[in-house]
């Protein structure tokens, strides 16, 4: 039996979107790749908000990430964390060579504006790289705050990785004034993993032209200068199959409308939260809330992985915490193509697990 997602990626894909992965195999090298590719573009444009380039990557979205803090840096990046995914771009900067400054906050708290200030204020920073919707803590960091400050610093390239919200929560990328907006596909935009993009600002490339060592298949200006040079194809092969099906799935998704699509992730967040808080507690900063995943504080000791047994025989498939946070929280995630009706189906069946109504039953009887 198939088993409906919950966890914060990969999720379900649904069966027309599958069906487009077994569209028959083109040349990457025709035009028919060159059509496909620009469609894609002119479709992830609308869905960032931007009139910047749009790369491909055949590869999750780690791919991009590297690629964005060691073909961008010229001088040093800072990377703001809250969270493993923050933590891992620092990684991904001290492993590639590139010089790079980790700033971190607690667990749970989101980046604030004024510490980006304060550290890009020292001069020595180039690049700064945050995670919008940190998956471990849940926190959905203010990256429109932080865009305002970066207005004071003209030559700082600004990464942000949007993997799990886009698709999910508006990213307007320009209004924001973001240089490299980065996201798989697996989450949010509702396809198999495999596949990432991002957007790709004319800061970001004049300052890849200076950075000597860009490395091959993760070399973002090679991925632009395909794209203008040989009519938007790809560097090496990529993943023709996940192009097909991504260009249907942008389609369905702008369909459905962006703010409807966004309203329905806001709806869906309520319904996790509220029930988080009647039985147990939200691990987040209330005022840093992602709308495409709840992490949850496991005040009642539950175990976590009886109940995922449990679901899983019903067809249900939760998460548990991620990292340090492993045994302390659980997630649930919210996010791509479900309903508030899915959402409360899987609820329905923790409850039942959990004998949450057999509780409250003998409490009113008490
Ligand atoms: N950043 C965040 C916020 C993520 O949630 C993930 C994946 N869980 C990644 C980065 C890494 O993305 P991928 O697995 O697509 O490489």
């Amino acid at each position: 039996m198939s088993k409906k997602l919950f966890i914060p990626g990969p999720i379900d894909v649904s069966e027309d979107v599958l069906e487009k992965m077994a569209t028959p195999v083109i040349s990457h090298r025709s035009k028919e790749a060159s059509e496909l590719q620009k469609s894609i573009t002119e479709k992830a444009k609308k869905l960032f908000y931007t009139d910047n380039e749009i790369l491909l990557s055949t590869s999750s979205g780690t791919g991009l990430m590297e690629g964005s803090i060691r073909c961008c840096t010229a001088k040093r990046a800072a990377v703001f964390s809250c969270g493993s995914f923050g933590d891992r771009w620092h990684k991904m900067g001290i492993t590639n060579g590139v010089p790079t400054d980790l700033f971190k906050v607690e667990l749970g708290q989101a980046i604030e504006p004024e510490m980006v200030d304060k550290v890009l204020a020292t001069g020595k920073y180039d690049l700064i790289t945050v995670t919008h919707n940190e998956t471990s803590t849940g926190i959905r960091n203010p990256i429109e705050d932080i865009g305002q400050i970066l207005k004071k610093y003209d030559d700082v390239v600004y990464c942000v990785d949007t993997v799990s919200s886009a698709g999910g929560i508006k990213i307007p990328v320009d209004e924001i004034g973001i240089d490299i907006c980065i996201t798989s596909v697996q989450k949010a935009i509702g396809l198999p993993p495999g596949m990432s993009l991002c957007t790709f600002s004319e800061k970001s490339r004049k300052r890849a032209e200076k950075v000597p060592n860009r490395g091959v298949y993760f070399d973002l200006l090679s991925m632009y200068e395909y794209i203008k040079k040989k009519n938007y194809q790809y560097p090496s092969t990529p993943s023709l199959s996940h192009m097909f099906a991504l260009n249907y799935q942008l389609e369905k998704i702008l369909e459905e409308g962006l703010e409807n699509r966004f309203k329905r992730h806001e709806d869906m967040a309520k319904i996790v939260r509220n029930w988080a808080e009647e039985h147990f507690e939200i691990f987040t900063d209330k005022n840093h809330l992602s709308n495409t995943l709840t992490v949850v504080k496991n005040t009642q000791n539950i175990d976590v992985s009886n109940l995922n047994e449990e679901l899983q025989k019903r067809g249900y498939l939760i998460a548990n915490g991620y990292g340090e946070l492993k045994d302390k929280t659980f997630r649930i995630s919210h996010m791509g193509d479900y309903t508030e009706n899915d959402i409360r189906d899987l609820l329905k069946n923790i409850d039942d697990i959990l004998g949450f109504q057999l509780k409250i039953v003998s409490f009113i009887n008490m």
